[in-house]
């Protein structure tokens, strides 16, 4: 049965070939942005029977009012990927608050929001997907990367604390970690960083996103049906845990 998926960072390296895997399959999927411009050529990719919505997640109070049309408008939501993220690397010492807060309201801040509002139809639905994007890092830390491996470690948390409060309701909550991947994320790393990072991967090379899309595509299947709690790691043997 095809399902309406509600999908963050729907235009990125990741988001974008979910977006294109889910369309595939014939679900229906709610994309979310925070560029007009890049949402209009993702419609004319995977066509105008999908929603397109412009949502800035670093803007909280905006994306407290959106949520709620999006809400009233979508009350069958069956699979929530919450997979936008950002970063603003510094080192501890030279970091900014608004560094620190931005990297929180669109890493975190928001995930609780969407949950917030997408979960309470799904326990009344009795069932329900919720993924969330987060990183090898959480688990490892990175030098200049407070700010993000601290959002990211405090998914892994926030999303097991969920998963027990809605088991009996048949809504699974996971979390995928990848390691790197070729996206627009890592296409800022130069030459040498690139390679100093490959040789600390077993597999000696940067994942694709469309291996990351399979997983995510897995753990929203009827078939992963009893996976609920858990932090799936991709990352070509990066961390083995
Ligand atoms: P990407 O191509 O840079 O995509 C990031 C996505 O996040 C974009 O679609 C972007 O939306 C969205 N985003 C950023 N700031 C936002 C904001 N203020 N409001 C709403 N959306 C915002 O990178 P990606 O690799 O596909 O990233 C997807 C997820 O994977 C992220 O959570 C990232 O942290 C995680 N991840 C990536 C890697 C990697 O190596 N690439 C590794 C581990 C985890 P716009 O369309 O508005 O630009």
């Amino acid at each position: 049965m095809s399902k309406k998926v509600f999908l963050t960072g729907a235009t990125g390296g990741i988001g974008k070939c979910l977006a294109k895997y889910f369309s595939d399959l014939g679900d229906t999927i709610i994309c979310t942005s925070t560029s007009e411009d890049k949402l209009s050529s993702l419609e004319k990719e995977i066509g105008s029977s999908h929603f397109y919505i412009k949502l800035d997640l670093s803007d909280q109070e905006n994306l407290s009012s959106n949520l709620e049309n999006i809400i009233n408008d979508h009350k069958d939501i069956d699979v929530l990927i919450n997979n936008a993220g950002s970063n603003m690397d510094n080192i501890i010492l030279r970091m900014k608050e608004d560094e620190w807060n931005r990297v929180f309201d669109i890493n975190i801040n928001s995930n609780f929001k969407i949950i917030k509002k997408i979960l309470p139809n799904m326990v009344k639905n009795r069932k329900g997907r919720i993924i969330g994007i987060s990183s090898v890092v959480a688990l490892t830390g990175n030098a200049g990367q407070s700010n993000y491996t601290a959002s990211k470690s405090a998914m892994i948390g926030m999303y097991k604390s969920i998963a027990q409060e809605v088991a009996k309701r048949n809504i699974t909550v996971n979390v995928v970690a990848p390691g790197f991947i070729e996206t627009e994320m890592t296409s800022r790393l130069n030459e040498s960083q690139t390679q100093l990072i490959k040789n600390k991967i077993p597999m000696n090379r940067f994942g694709k996103a469309e291996e990351v899309a399979n997983l995510v595509l897995y753990l929203a299947s009827d078939e992963a049906s009893y996976i609920t709690g858990q932090t799936l790691h991709i990352n070509g043997g990066m961390l083995m845990v």
